[in-house]
């Protein structure tokens, strides 16, 4: 089959690579119904993460089981299934709290950015449907296994509330996301910063009240203006970049929560300077299968459409110009044909 491999810094290749094999009796092979490429899959692709050896790509799927192992019980060949991009068991104490992205047995998903791909801890990482869905929400469904997952676990970590006033910092896939996610659960007011034009434009079909396309200093002091000075209750940081998580933090109130998923590059934060913010913060990578179930079911009730986040679709032969789109900001998030 051909699969996707980084080789290197702005070098990543589709070639004929062997068939996947259910390796462990928790495994299940799937064939992937579409996949997709990451923000974070920039991190290596840009060198700013090492890759020392050849890297099997892409941790965003769904699809039909193929197979599965021996103590498989709940997932069956035939099912359409959505994973977290973390595999998870879904029964140690971590997974019952709601955070299967720091399950004791956690491993991340890797080789999805191929046409099947072996997913361990099937029962604990995959969410069946009751029935095949229709073709066009499969960018939808793709999208539940991690860009919208995250977005709604930013969402979910900074606490909004029906009411509540939103920042959402980051106009890449995840923070469009957090902004559908935080128009779900009632928020009144979602502030979204961007500086461009299609991405406003998609930020407010999700459901964003206003946009600010200041940053650093200018866009919080533009934050505070619209919230009489006072700051969002809630916060939602989905770049990873010292001056966005500074950003974030300022554009809070006290008592405020800062959701963080954007994965942190070069941030440090000064003690006094959070001790007195009074910010609580909450991040990390998103706990996606706790929510996999509730978005799942609004997917295919067609009451959100986060599959509108693709804007280009590409054969998977064509993942390297997928990459660069993303890269040069061209495309906010590119869907692969299989
Ligand atoms: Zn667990």
């Amino acid at each position: 089959m051909l699969g996707t491999i980084l080789h290197g810094p702005g070098d990543v290749r589709c070639e004929e690579l062997p068939e996947p094999t259910l390796l462990h009796p928790t495994d299940a092979i799937v064939r992937l119904s579409a996949t997709c490429i990451c923000g974070s899959d920039l991190w290596p692709y840009r060198g700013l993460n090492e890759v020392t050896s050849p890297r099997a790509m892409g941790h965003e799927y769904c699809g039909i089981v193929e197979a599965v192992g021996d103590a498989v019980t709940t997932i069956r060949p035939g099912q359409f299934v959505v994973g977290s991009f973390c595999l998870s068991d879904n029964t140690c104490p971590h997974c019952h709290n709601g955070f299967q992205s720091s399950c004791e047995q956690r491993e991340f998903m890797t080789g999805a950015q191929a046409p099947l791909a072996r997913v361990p801890l099937a029962d604990g990482t995959l969410v069946a449907t009751a029935e095949r869905p229709p073709d066009d929400l499969i960018p939808s469904l793709l999208a539940a296994s991690d860009v919208l997952g995250t977005g709604w676990y930013a969402a979910d970590a900074a606490r909004v509330r029906p009411g509540s006033t939103v920042v959402v910092v980051g106009d890449g896939a995840v923070g469009l996301m957090g902004v559908l996610a935080a128009k779900q659960m009632g928020a009144e007011r979602i502030i979204a910063m961007s500086r461009h034009k299609s991405r406003q434009d998609l930020a407010l079909e999700f459901g964003a009240t206003d946009i600010i396309a200041e940053r650093g200093d200018a866009g919080v002091a533009r934050i505070k203006e619209l919230t009489r000075r006072i700051g969002a209750d809630s916060v939602l940081e989905c770049v990873g970049t010292r001056e966005s998580m500074m950003q974030a933090i300022q554009c809070a109130r006290p008592g405020a929560m800062v959701g963080y998923v954007g994965v942190p590059h070069g941030v440090e934060l000064d003690g006094q300077w959070l001790f007195f913010s009074q910010v609580g913060l909450l991040g990390g990578p998103a706990p996606v299968r706790r929510f996999l179930p509730h978005l799942m079911d609004l997917i295919l009730k067609r009451e959100i459409n986060p599959g509108k986040v693709f804007d280009l679709t590409l054969p998977l032969a064509d993942v390297a110009e997928g990459y660069r789109a993303m890269d040069e900001r061209r495309a906010i998030k590119t869907l692969l044909r299989l």
